[in-house]
Parts: C-alpha cells; sequence; structure tokens
C-alpha cells in the first residue's frame, strides 16, 4: 500500500531537525563531526526504519547514515529513531546518486541496500542501484575493507546484480539464495518491514555481501600479488588471470634442464602424461595405427554438436565396462574431460553459486568456477588418521545446500590428481549417505571425474563405485566425466564425454539438450578423428584386445613405479598424502614453492600446487620412483634445519 502523504511535512521535519543532514554535499571528510569518529555505515533508501533502526540499536559504536528520497516514508524511520533515543544515526531526505559527492573517498565502512526498486524495464538498468558502475561508486567511498550488502526478494534482480558484481571485477564474499532457511547466515540478519511482509508470502529472499577483489584465496592455494595481474584490456569479470602458468613454466624448466644434462641426470616429475623410462611419451600401437588408418573425410568432416552416434555408444561400453546401469544414460562428446567438467559446473550450478570438491585438487577446478563466475569450496579430503573425510563433506554439503538451489560436487576418483587417492566403496557409501539426506527440492550433481580410471586399477574393480552412483535419488544427477585423451594415450586429440545417469528420461534429455547447447556456445563441436578412433577401437573386438593388453602393461608399470614410491617414502621416512594408484603422488609441505625451488637446485623437477609438491610417478622409471623420496626428504630437513 501506498504511504498516506503527510499533511504538513515541513512542520514535522522540524521536530527532527537535529538527526537531517540539509547539505549533505557539504559533508565529504566530515562524517567524524557527526560520528565522532565511529565506524560509519550508509543504508541507501531506508524506507520506515526497521531495520536502521534495530541495527543502531544493536550496534551502537557504530554509526549510521540513512538515505531515503521519500520524505514521507522517512517522517516514519525518523520516528522510529527518536522513539528509541538513537544519537547514532543521521538522515539525508534525498535520492542517492553519485555517493562521492556525500563522502570522501575511504570514509566509510559499510553499504546496506535493503530491496531496493528492481526498475523491471530494460532500459532503466543504468538506474538500478547493483548497476556495475554504481557498485565501483559505492566502493570508492568505502575502506579497504568495505563491504556492500544487497538483499532482496527479487530473483531477476538478484541475478542479474551478480552477474554487475562480475563486471565490475567485485567479490562475492557470501551469498544466500534462500536467507531465512539458512540458520548461519541469517542469525545476524535484521528483517525490513517489506521483507517481514513478503518472505511471509513464501518469496525467498536473497542476499549477497560484495568486497573488493583482493586475490586471497578460499581454498589454501597462494595469494596472487595485483602486481602479477594483467590489468589492461580486457574484462576480468572477478577472475584473476596470472601472467604465468607455473605448472608450464615447471614443465618447461625441465625440459630445458634435461636437454642440457640428458634425461638420465634430471628427475622430471612435472608431466601430466604416461612416459617411458626414458621419458618418451607412451602412445598405444593400435591407437596410433587405427588414428593413421583414418580417412581424409574422417580427419575433415565436422562431427555433430553431441559426438557423433558410433563414438557416444563406444563411449558407454569404456565407460560402464561390464556394468549395466538402471539410470537413464546419455553421453555427450566433449573435447577432453576439461570440457566435461567446464560444461557441468555451467549447465547444474547459478553464477555466484560455491561448487564443491575436496582440499587435494586438480588446479583448473578452481579456474572454470572462476571463469564461469562461480566459486570453488572445498571439504578436507582427510581426516586426522588419514580417511577420506566424510564428516567434513557431510558439513560442507549441508552448508552449501541451504544457501543454494543447486550444488554441483566434484569428487576426482579413481587415482585422484594429485594425491593418487581412489574412494573406497565405503567412502562412497559415505557420500550417498549425505547426499540422501539432501531436500528433494534442492538439485545436486555430483560430478563424478574419472580421467585416470583406466590406469588405477582392475577395470571391474575401479568402476565398482558406479552401482552406488546407480542409486542415487531423483535430485541427485551424477555426471561422470571421462577423458579418452588419457585411456586412449591421445591428449592432444581432445577426446571425452560427458555420461549422466539420470532417474528420468525427462532429465536425461534435459542433460544431452543443455550440455549440446553449452557445446555449441563454446567449442561447437569435438574432433571428429578423434571419436572415429575410438567408436572404431571399442567396436573391433582384436583391435580392443590388443588396446586392453597394452594399457593392463602400463598399468602395471605404473601401479609398480607407485609402490616404489611409497615404499621407498617409508623407508625415508617422508609423508606422503594418501595413496592408491596413479599418475601422482603428492608430499605435503608447508611453502610448496620453496620446496620446489630447492628440488630444482638437486635436478628434480616438481609441480608446486596448494599444500605441498605434486610428483607424478607416470613420467618416472621406478628406478627414480625409488630414489626420489629420499631426495625430497633430505631437502625437506635442509629447509626446516634453516628455518630453525
Ligand atoms: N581431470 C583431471 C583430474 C585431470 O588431471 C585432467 C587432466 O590432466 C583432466 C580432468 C582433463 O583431461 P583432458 O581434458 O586432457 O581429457
Amino acid at each position: 500500500m501506498r504511504q498516506r502523504k503527510l499533511r504538513n511535512l515541513d512542520t514535522k521535519y522540524e521536530a527532527y531537525a537535529d538527526l537531517i543532514i540539509d547539505e549533505p554535499a557539504e559533508m565529504p571528510g566530515r562524517w567524524s563531526e557527526r560520528s565522532g569518529g565511529a565506524p560509519l555505515y550508509i543504508e541507501i533508501g531506508c524506507g520506515k526504519g526497521k531495520f536502521i533502526s534495530e541495527l543502531a540499536a544493536r550496534e551502537p559504536e557504530h554509526y549510521f547514515v540513512a538515505v531515503e528520497g521519500n520524505k514521507s516514508v522517512m517522517l516514519r524511520a525518523m520516528e522510529k529513531i527518536r522513539k528509541l533515543g538513537l544519537t547514532n544515526v543521521c538522515f539525508v531526505p534525498e535520492h542517492a546518486g553519485n555517493l562521492s559527492e556525500w563522502f570522501a573517498d575511504g570514509e566509510a565502512d559499510g553499504i546496506y541496500l535493503n530491496f531496493s526498486d528492481p526498475l523491471p524495464k530494460n532500459y532503466w538498468y543504468k538506474r538500478r542501484l547493483t548497476y556495475r558502475d554504481r557498485l565501483k561508486s559505492y566502493f570508492r567511498v568505502l575502506k579497504a575493507s568495505g563491504t556492500v550488502t544487497f538483499k532482496t526478494d527479487n530473483t531477476d534482480l538478484f541475478e542479474w546484480s551478480v552477474l554487475e558484481i562480475m563486471a565490475a571485477d567485485l567479490k562475492i564474499l557470501d551469498i544466500t539464495r534462500d536467507l531465512h532457511a539458512d540458520p548461519e547466515a541469517s542469525a545476524d540478519n535484521i528483517e525490513t518491514e517489506y521483507e517481514a511482509k513478503y518472505s511471509g508470502f513464501g518469496e525467498k529472499i536473497k542476499r549477497v555481501v560484495i568486497g573488493r577483489r583482493t586475490g586471497a584465496d578460499d581454498c589454501g592455494s597462494e595469494e596472487i600479488k595485483s602486481e602479477d595481474m594483467i590489468k589492461s584490456i580486457a574484462a576480468y569479470n572477478g577472475r584473476e588471470v596470472p601472467k604465468e602458468d607455473k605448472v608450464f613454466a615447471s614443465v618447461a624448466r625441465a625440459r630445458a634442464a634435461t636437454q642440457e644434462k640428458g634425461a638420465e641426470a634430471i628427475f622430471n616429475a612435472t608431466a601430466g602424461a604416461l612416459q617411458d623410462d626414458s621419458g618418451k611419451l607412451v602412445v598405444f600401437g593400435p591407437v596410433a595405427e587405427t588414428i593413421r588408418s583414418l580417412s581424409d573425410t574422417d580427419f575433415a568432416e565436422y562431427a555433430p554438436i553431441t559426438g557423433t552416434p558410433e563414438f557416444r555408444e563406444a563411449v558407454l561400453k569404456a565407460v560402464f565396462g561390464d556394468f549395466v546401469p538402471k539410470s537413464y544414460v546419455r553421453a555427450v562428446a566433449t573435447p577432453g574431460g576439461t570440457g566435461s567438467v567446464r560444461t557441468a559446473v555451467d549447465a547444474y550450478s547459478c553464477p555466484g553459486d560455491r561448487i564443491l570438491t575436496h582440499s587435494w585438487h586438480w588446479a583448473p577446478y578452481k579456474t572454470i568456477a572462476a571463469e564461469l563466475g562461480r566459486s570453488l569450496e572445498c571439504f578436507e579430503m582427510f581426516d586426522e588418521e588419514g580417511r577420506f573425510d566424510l564428516a567434513d563433506f557431510d558439513y560442507k554439503v549441508k552448508k552449501l545446500i541451504r544457501n543454494q538451489e543447486h550444488l554441483v560436487v566434484i569428487l576426482n576418483t579413481p587415482a585422484n590428481n594429485p594425491t593418487g587417492y581412489s574412494l573406497t566403496m565405503e567412502d562412497w557409501y559415505g557420500v550417498k549417505k549425505t547426499l540422501d539426506e539432501v531436500p528433494l527440492d534442492k538439485k545436486v550433481a555430483l560430478v563424478v571425474d574419472v580421467a585416470y580410471i583406466d590406469f588405477a586399477g582392475e577395470p571391474a574393480e575401479v568402476r565398482e563405485f558406479l552401482r552406488v552412483a546407480d542409486n542415487m535419488r531423483a535430485n541427485i544427477l551424477p555426471v561422470i566425466a571421462y577423458s579418452a585423451s588419457k585411456t586412449f594415450t591421445m591428449y592432444g586429440f581432445r577426446c571425452a564425454a560427458m555420461v549422466c545417469l539420470a532417474h528420468s528420461p525427462e532429465v536425461a534429455d534435459e542433460f544431452e539438450r543443455i550440455c549440446s547447447f553449452s557445446a555449441r556456445n563454446t567449442w561447437s563441436n569435438s574432433p571428429r578423428p578423434a571419436m572415429t578412433a575410438v567408436s572404431r577401437i571399442m567396436n573391433d573386438p582384436e583391435l580392443l584386445a590388443k588396446t586392453e593388453e597394452e594399457r593392463a602393461k602400463w598399468r602395471g608399470v605404473l601401479h609398480a613405479r607407485g609402490r616404489a614410491f611409497e615404499a621407498a617414502a617409508r623407508e625415508a621416512g617422508l609423508r606422503i598424502v594418501p595413496f592408491t594408484a596413479g599418475f601422482f603422488v603428492t608430499v605435503p609441505y608447508a611453502e610448496p614453492d620453496r620446496l620446489r625451488d630447492a628440488l630444482e637446485k638437486k635436478d628434480v623437477y616438481v609441480i608446486s600446487i596448494a599444500g605441498g609438491v605434486r610428483a607424478a610417478v607416470a613420467s618416472l622409471s621406478e628406478d627414480k620412483c625409488r630414489r626420489l623420496p629420499a631426495i625430497i626428504k633430505e631437502t625437506i630437513d635442509e629447509l626446516e634445519s634453516c628455518a630453525e
């Protein structure tokens, strides 16, 4: 209902002259005269003042400036403040424009925008209080640690604002799309009049807290300093884009050292691909032969967006082996497992959402999330006893699902990168137990990144988890991200598929539709020659048997290397992160770059990751795997003794 026009407004205002700032343009740099030096908070659009009066009463050590363009509404707010006898609030009876006209740079500590006018017509967008230029202008008057808190019930305005936050290169510090359902987020919430009314009608209240982008990290990886960030023409959209990819830089140094000193003298444990004992890339013979036999058309023709029908059939065989799922399955081709992960994040989460994965994870999960305007939340991968930390997984799933309608969970198993850990069946039952408890109105995409599955152990054994994935509740959609790049040793050919295990044909069809739509708008179609090669191999029993035989041989080699590293680490007293199988072993260390640099002085090249260094047993001979742990241990001891 519209506020009734109050008669004699000017006369009524006289009684509140001490609360009113008539000339805010004279105030920049002088607010402390008013606040006595207390931290300064601004509410833009205070309405009838329920929020500001309760906040000011709760936080007497802070000073508040309430801005409101509707004078009769503001009168109600002033009445409340007077009634409560509060002296830490003043009022600006104007519509907020450029805050820099009223406040000096860095003068304020926080800004509240509560239930701002959504101005729904498209051409009004620049007038919305969360338009990117306005957001930037707020941060001019805010201190370095200052925040803007925006609350609304309007879904369109909220989602639009989330994208504006990214466009303004700001950071989402906290976000919830159902504030009242989240006890943690709503513990300190003060309802406005509007909020009390509309949440009563079942409207979900959304809230986002915005800060400056600092480069600080949520998952323990190192902070990127501002001087390392490119600040020029590109639109950053909230992303942190370093000048140098640390992994590729390490690979390049290892390569240069190998050229200079010879392969035998160097421990090059940087590779992400399987190599023989002399450091040569392993390419399975039958795969190379099949690729060479492809015709010109096989090479040159476009493929359908979802992948060729033969490939989609073939890849289901490759993913499931002998397992027969009861779910509705669909496969969509993607260029590499990377494409599968990216598409799943894009399709099954909203901008601003947090994506959940384990603390030890493949670094692109974080950058994919950031690229898409999401961010990463990690659960501890291992508890103190070195067991998969189901309790933290459970806690984080429940925490996130309170705030988000959608949740993407990424589990990289078996043979996780970087640890080599494979979830046990007990771990899987624990994962299922937590996901079973997600309320049915919330949706979870469980992305199982099986990039290393065919190097992790016996094919049937490493596929046992599919029984659990095939048995989830209707609101959980398992999506298998399968990398043919690795399984068929064709890394550069960019071949993979994402496969869903859906409860209903509708959800499976939607999966196919949405993933192909997304593919069309990013890479369009995947490389046809790779798909043709994989489908020929999978459909030719002799070729398949030969490929499997070769893969089994190399799996054996990898297994021996991994066990050799593990045994030597035990002997040397070197702590490693729980390892099962696969390409990598990880040594935890608090200063990974320092350890990497010290190792390079001894001709050992590893990859520095958040919380440790990763050594690729995939690229070291068994002999080197046996020798390496002692060198790492010795280096750590030297670094520790330097520190003492
Ligand atoms: N997932 C993990 C854990 C990986 O380590 C990789 C590659 O290193 C991928 C996915 C993607 O592999 P690709 O895109 O080459 O298929």
